[in-house]
């Protein structure tokens, strides 16, 4: 048999390993995670509300149940954790799918100040990702910043802006179902440093925004009139151009009396968060204006915009795995068709596929034939990789380092106990939200001396200093 280590459990993961054992009835895979949990940005990333794209986890959890795949989860890779070296020699080959685990920066003033979160933080906070941090994202704010226009920034803006009837049958933690239903959050700006027909956003997420409860769209007509493409949208792509229809109909509707607003704003492009007494006050943003390629330039003209609560959208990152190369640039493995490069010339029997191959861009489907890719790839090489013996079950040499990975009875055992959390809250599943939870939960389908041993608080990998996010007109 070929035995391939898929190191993440997120989509790519999971379609890289079904590719896998769908393509080649010779390949067996385990499907290791840092986290006791599978499924990655399905669980920990897609917003709570979007049961549909949620019930994606099983499709995932057929792959992760096959019959020659092993989900192995709270097992590190990289520095404090199995070396990549060591992964070599357990496995033929090792795919990495490890994703994008950190978020941009925006680089100016005041960006760190209290307050102020990337959107990351605060969508694990809401998913309960056990790295999250326990903090009063919502509290005595009334006004909201979202900086940044791709469906993250709607994702966060429609949480802010959704009741606890909604909120109340997801499986949010209860702790962050609770601040959401006390928060006083009347007014979110979700500002975009370039035009409504440059916004990232799908149409389909626009559209949810309109059919919040309560809560009601607000878009300036000249804003929008100042996109050149805005008055004759027959040029751009379908999606933008449907973007651009929806953005029209907000900008003509009449005001109505609601408890919340979204306003969606163009041709800002943020300078500085300001300080109020130690905490976020406002956002200073420059105005912009269309430089004729698809960039902006500044005008020299600043607007403040209110805010106790603002969350920075401008997109993920991959970060550099101890003992793979990385493009820091790019945020990437560098790669040919998935086959890692290592100082140009292909690294045998090492892959990756998803976002840390090819950027965080693209939805869910999108990692289907990035993995397929890959795999073509690995099995192409197949041949001279099985060349090599290897010494035993890479199980049995993880636990004679000391590793007990939470099998897939330990993550069943989580789902339980998941399962009885909501039920005694009266609600359906409830995400267990901490580190010390999971263990617990894991460990009780084991015997004790077999209770999975995984750090309370292990954080991936973050390098300090991650260059910043170059603004587009710097590029
Ligand atoms: P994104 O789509 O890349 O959007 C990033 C946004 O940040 C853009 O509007 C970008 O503006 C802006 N930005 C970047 N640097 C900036 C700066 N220095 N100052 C101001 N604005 C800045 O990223 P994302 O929203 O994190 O989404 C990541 C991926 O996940 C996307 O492919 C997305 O579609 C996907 N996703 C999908 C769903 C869904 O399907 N429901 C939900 C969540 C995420 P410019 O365009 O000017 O650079």
């Amino acid at each position: 048999m070929l035995r391939v280590a898929v190191v993440g459990s997120g989509p790519s993961g999971c379609y890289t390993a079904q590719s896998l054992v769908q393509e080649d009835p010779g390949v067996c895979v385990d499907v290791l995670d840092r986290l006791p949990c599978p499924y990655g940005l399905v669980r920990y990333g897609v917003a709570p509300d979007h049961e549909k794209i949620k019930s994606l986890q099983n499709n995932l959890r057929t792959v992760l149940e096959h019959e020659r795949v092993r989900f192995l989860g709270g097992v590190r890779v990289g520095a404090d954790g199995i070396p990549a070296e060591r992964l070599r020699e357990l496995y033929h080959a090792v795919v990495y799918c490890v994703g994008a685990a950190t978020d941009r920066h925006l680089g100016i003033p005041g960006e760190d100040l209290p307050g102020s979160w990337s959107a990351t933080e605060f969508v694990s906070w809401y998913s309960a990702h056990p790295d999250a941090a326990d903090a009063a994202f919502v509290a005595d704010a009334r006004s909201a910043v979202v900086v940044g226009m791709g469906n993250v920034a709607v994702d966060v803006a429609r949480m802010l802006a959704r009741g606890v009837a909604e909120l109340s049958p997801t499986d949010m933690p209860q702790a962050a179902l609770t601040a959401l239903a006390d928060s006083r959050v009347a007014d979110i700006h979700l500002v975009g440093r370039r035009g409504p027909s440059q916004a990232r956003f799908t149409t389909k997420e626009l559209r949810e925004l309109g059919s919040l409860p309560d809560t009601e769209v607000v878009v300036d007509p000249a804003e929008l009139a100042a996109d050149p493409a805005y008055t004759d949208p027959s040029a751009l792509p379908a999606a933008q151009r449907r973007n651009v229809e929806v953005l029209r109909a907000w900008a003509e509707q009449p005001p109505r009396r609601t408890a919340r607003r979204i306003r969606l704003r163009f041709f800002l492009r943020p300078v500085e968060v300001l300080d109020d007494d130690g905490h976020v006050g406002a956002v200073r943003f420059e105005r912009t204006e269309p430089d004729g390629q698809g960039g902006v330039t500044g005008t020299g003209r600043y607007e403040d915009i209110e805010a106790q609560l603002v969350l920075r959208s401008v997109g993920y990152r991959g970060v550099p795995l101890a003992g793979l190369p990385f493009d820091a640039e790019r945020g990437t493995v560098p790669n040919l068709a998935g086959r890692v490069l290592r100082a140009g010339a292909v690294a045998p029997g090492e892959y990756v596929a998803g976002w840390i191959k090819r950027g965080p861009t693209g939805v869910i489907g999108t990692n289907r034939p990035c993995a397929k890719e890959t795999v073509t790839s690995l099995l192409e090489d197949a041949p001279a990789l099985l060349g090599r013996e290897l010494p035993e079950d890479p199980l049995t040499a993880l636990r004679a380092q000391g590793i007990e990975p939470v099998e897939w009875a330990g993550w069943q055992a989580i789902e339980r106990a998941e399962a009885e959390l909501g039920a005694t809250l009266g609600r359906g599943v409830v995400k267990l939200p901490d580190w010390a939870s999971l263990r617990a939960a894991a460990g009780s389908a084991l015997p004790p001396d077999l209770v999975p041993d995984f750090p309370p608080n292990l954080k991936p990998d973050l390098p300090p200093d991650l260059p910043p996010a170059l603004p587009r007109d710097l590029r």
